[in-house]
C-alpha cells in the first residue's frame, strides 16, 4: 500500500486529491486544474501548509476551532475513551458516561429551563432532529396541523436534505430537490443590502412583522416553528438592527411559535456569552449546537429542548436518532473542550481582552475606500465591499467576483478571511491575542489595498 504523508511533494497531493476526493461546496472540475491548497498542520491560530506557509486562520476553521488548534488534552482524552469505550450506541435504553456527562454540563450551561439534550453528529442532522420534533410535539399536543416551519432567506442550517431545506440560500435550493414541503421563508434583516432609504431599526421592525404576516397568511394553526441564527453566519455575519430580535421573540410568543435558535455558530462564546441567544436576548424553546461544542475536534452536534417539549417527546416513543447520537470518543471531547473554555475563562478573554479590541481595529476597516459597512458581534465580524459607500451600490460585476479577489489577495498573505458574494467576514479562533489580531488587521488591509489595485486595473470600480 501506497503511504500518503505530508513529506509528499506538494503535486503529487494535489493530484491524488483531484483523482479520488469529491471537495463539498467547491468546482471540482475547476479546483483540479488549479490544485487544492494542502493543510498539514496547526497550532494555536496558525495553519501550515504543504508548502511551509504560516497561515493565520481568521475563520476558525469552518468557524468551529474556539479554543485554538493543537490542544494535547483533547487527543489524550480521545485516546484514553478510545482505549476505555470506543463506541456505544444510545438507543435501546443504554447509555454510557460520557453521553451523561456532556448532556449534564451543556443543561448547566444553557439558559432557562434548556435542560435536554438530544445528541446528533453534526449541525445538519441536529436541525432534521428539530424539524421532526417540533412537528412531532405539535401531534402528541393534539395539533397535527401545526407543521410548517417558518426560516429565512440566506439564512444556513445545514446541508442534508432537511436541514438544506430550512436554510434559504437558493444556490442550495435549485439542486437536488429542496426544500421539502412545509418550509416558508421569509426576507432576511440585511439592511445594508435591502434596506433602502429606510433607517436601519425602522428596517428591522419590518422584517421581523414579515414573521407575524407570514402566519397570518398561513395560519396561526399551521405553523409549528421559527428557526433563525441570532446572527446569520455563512450569509456573511449579517447582524441584525437592535429593534429585530426583540420583535421576533414578542410575536413568538404571541402566536404559541416555537422559536428554534440555530446556536452552531453563535454558540460556545462566539459572541462573547455561552450561547448568542444570551447576547442577543432571546428565549429560544431549542437551541442547535454544533462546531464550538467541541472546538472542531470532534464531529458532534445536538439539539438542547426545553423542558416542556422534553416531557411531551417523552410521552411516546420518538422514532429517531444517529448511529453516533452521543458518541462516545465525541462526547469525551466535547466535554474537554468545555472544561477548558471554563477554567482558562476563555469568555473572559473574548468579553474583555479580545472583542473589544477586535471591534476597534475591525470598525478603522471603515477608512478603507472598499469598504462601506464594518459589524462585528464579540468574534464574529463582516465588512461590506462596494464601490460607493454613499449609496450603499453593489458592484456592477457578478456578485461575489471582487469578493473573490480580495479572498485571493488574503491568500496570498497568509491570511485566512472568507468571502461571501462581496462581504469578507472573519471568525477567529477566540484565544486571538491583540498581537495577533494586530496581525490579522495589517494583512486584511494589505489585501484590501491589493484588491483595490486589481479593480481599478481590471476596470471593476463600478456600481451596478
Ligand atoms: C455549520 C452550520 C450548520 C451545519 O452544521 P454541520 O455540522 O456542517 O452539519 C447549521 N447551522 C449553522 C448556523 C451553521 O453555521
Amino acid at each position: 500500500m501506497t503511504v500518503i504523508t505530508n513529506h509528499m511533494p506538494t503535486a503529487e497531493l494535489q493530484a491524488l486529491d483531484a483523482a479520488h476526493h469529491m471537495h463539498p461546496f467547491t468546482a471540482n472540475g475547476e479546483l483540479s486544474q488549479k490544485g487544492a491548497r494542502v493543510i498539514t498542520r496547526a497550532s494555536g491560530v496558525h495553519l501550515t501548509d504543504s508548502e511551509g506557509h504560516q497561515i493565520l486562520d481568521a475563520m476558525a476553521g469552518l468557524w468551529c476551532v474556539n479554543i485554538g488548534y493543537g490542544r494535547d488534552e483533547l487527543a489524550e482524552v480521545a485516546a484514553r475513551q478510545m482505549r476505555e469505550l470506543p463506541y456505544y450506541n444510545t438507543f435501546f435504553q443504554t447509555t454510557h458516561v460520557p453521553a451523561i456527562a456532556l448532556a449534564k454540563k451543556i443543561a448547566e450551561l444553557a439558559p432557562g429551563d434548556l435542560n435536554n439534550v438530544f445528541f446528533a453528529g453534526s449541525g445538519s442532522e441536529a436541525n432534521d432532529t428539530n424539524i421532526r420534533m417540533v412537528r412531532h410535539y405539535w401531534a402528541l399536543k393534539g395539533k397535527p396541523s401545526k407543521s410548517i416551519i417558518i426560516s429565512r432567506k440566506n439564512a444556513y442550517h445545514g446541508s442534508s436534505v432537511g436541514s438544506g431545506s430550512l436554510g434559504g440560500m437558493s444556490g442550495m435550493h435549485a439542486q437536488g430537490g429542496m426544500p421539502i414541503p412545509d418550509i416558508h421563508h421569509i426576507n432576511q434583516p440585511n439592511w445594508w443590502a435591502e434596506g433602502g432609504d429606510m433607517p436601519e431599526e425602522e428596517f428591522g421592525l419590518q422584517r421581523a412583522r414579515e414573521l407575524e404576516e407570514a402566519i397570518l397568511e398561513l395560519g396561526e394553526d399551521r405553523v409549528a416553528a421559527f428557526i433563525a441564527e441570532p446572527v446569520q453566519g455563512a450569509g456573511g455575519v449579517i447582524v441584525p438592527p437592535a429593534s429585530y430580535w426583540p420583535e421576533i421573540q414578542r410575536i413568538c410568543d404571541k402566536y404559541e411559535i416555537l422559536l428554534i435558535a440555530d446556536e452552531v455558530i453563535c454558540g460556545f462564546g462566539r459572541t462573547g456569552n455561552w450561547f448568542g441567544s444570551e447576547t442577543l436576548n432571546i428565549r429560544p424553546d431549542i437551541m442547535t449546537i454544533a462546531k464550538g461544542l467541541s472546538s472542531g475536534y470532534a464531529p458532534i452536534g445536538g439539539s438542547i429542548v426545553s423542558d416542556e417539549i422534553a416531557s411531551v417527546i417523552a410521552s411516546d416513543e420518538f422514532n429517531h436518532g444517529y448511529t453516533y447520537s452521543g458518541h462516545p470518543v465525541a462526547a469525551a471531547v466535547a466535554l474537554e473542550n468545555l472544561r477548558i473554555l471554563e477554567e482558562e475563562n476563555i469568555l473572559g478573554h473574548v468579553r474583555d481582552v479580545a472583542a473589544p479590541y477586535l471591534k476597534q481595529k475591525w470598525e478603522s476597516l471603515l477608512d478603507h475606500p472598499l469598504v462601506g459597512e464594518a459589524k462585528i458581534v464579540g468574534m464574529m465580524g463582516s465588512i461590506a465591499l462596494t464601490p460607493n459607500k454613499e449609496t450603499r451600490a453593489a458592484f456592477a460585476s457578478d456578485t461575489g467576483t471582487v469578493g473573490y479577489i480580495c479572498r485571493e489577495r488574503c491568500f496570498a498573505n497568509n491570511l485566512v478571511m472568507r468571502h461571501v458574494g462581496d462581504r469578507m467576514i472573519i471568525s477567529p479562533p477566540l484565544v486571538i491575542t491583540p498581537e495577533q489580531i494586530d496581525v490579522l488587521i495589517e494583512r486584511a488591509t494589505r489585501s484590501l489595498d491589493e484588491c483595490h489595485a486589481e479593480l481599478k486595473k481590471q476596470d471593476l470600480l463600478h456600481s451596478a
